[in-house]
């Protein structure tokens, strides 16, 4: 599943080739994807320039005077930028296409997505989608309300939010309202970093323990996005895969295994429905 590393290096991959773009026209494959694709989409968006490509949480959302189209990947979207003869493929759903450019031919951003759990909606100037309303702040945005979130992430506002939580801190860290984009194998990596038990009731962890942790999830995700940069080729190749990333992962998927800081056994547990690797000794 694409998480939030993956949906900002495909932004930044789309970037030079989309920003700036006229769309010459849109072209639905089907009326849905998870959720049916609005009127707006085919009404609105031809004749628009994208001006931005932004991401929210794991939503792109593409720009123009007339509103915005809000993406998702789900489990297994893809978008890749095609020379507009590129013959279809089996789960290509969307087409929007492109005016040539300065030196650049017409081309057309491709939505491939086998098991359709992603989206294309829409959202209206000055509005917010539904779905955005409630986010929690961005994890790379130290600045916070530039994302729409009222606060910013950080140690302090992770302990401000947990006072009272009983949760475990793995299932408040992974709650979309309190931080968005902190996926199964980030929580468990950025658990394990900070020397803090999945298991620990939210509200019981110090504010000192809460800024290690901040610290980890922040300097995880950076990492993954620079190592997402090689797989930029990808999203304009015809026949590439999306790039998802090679990760050096010290918990998550390694349970029974041992732990690589004390050599102990790695325990695994569901916590809130999610297969969680934990250590034992080092997590507490
Ligand atoms: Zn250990």
């Amino acid at each position: 599943m694409p998480e939030l590393p993956e949906v900002e290096t495909t932004r930044l991959g789309l970037l030079p080739h989309v920003q700036g773009r006229r769309v010459a026209g849109v072209v639905l494959h089907r009326p849905d994807l998870r959720w049916p694709i609005p009127d707006a989409v085919q009404s609105l968006l031809p004749g628009q320039r994208i001006h931005a490509i932004r991401r929210r949480a794991k939503y792109l959302l593409l720009d123009t005077a007339a509103g915005s189209a809000l993406l998702h990947l789900g489990m297994t979207g893809s978008l890749r930028v095609l020379p507009r003869d590129t013959p279809l493929r089996l789960h290509d759903h969307v087409e929007i296409a492109l005016y040539p450019a300065s030196g650049i031919p017409g081309q057309v951003l491709r939505f491939n997505d086998p098991r359709r759990f992603g989206c294309l909606l829409w959202q209206s100037p000055g509005e917010t989608h539904p779905l955005l309303a409630r986010l929690g702040p961005e994890p790379l945005s130290p600045e916070g309300t530039s994302c729409g979130a009222s606060e910013a992430f950080s140690g302090d506002y992770l302990f401000a939010r947990s006072r009272g939580r009983n949760a475990p801190v793995k299932t408040f860290l992974m709650d979309q309202a309190v931080v968005v984009g902190v996926g199964n194998i980030y929580a468990a990596e950025a658990l394990f970093r900070a020397g803090i038990s999945p298991l620990r009731e939210a509200g019981s962890i110090s504010k000192a323990r809460y800024r290690l942790l901040a610290d980890a999830v922040t300097a995880i995700l950076t990492h993954a996005i620079q190592r997402g940069g090689t797989t930029l080729r990808d999203f304009i190749s015809p026949d590439g895969a999306p790039g998802y990333f090679e990760q050096e992962l010290l918990a998550y998927g390694r349970g029974g295994e041992a732990c690589l800081r004390c050599g102990r056994r790695l325990r695994q547990a569901l916590i809130g429905q999610r297969t969680s690797v934990w250590c034992g000794h080092c997590q507490r």
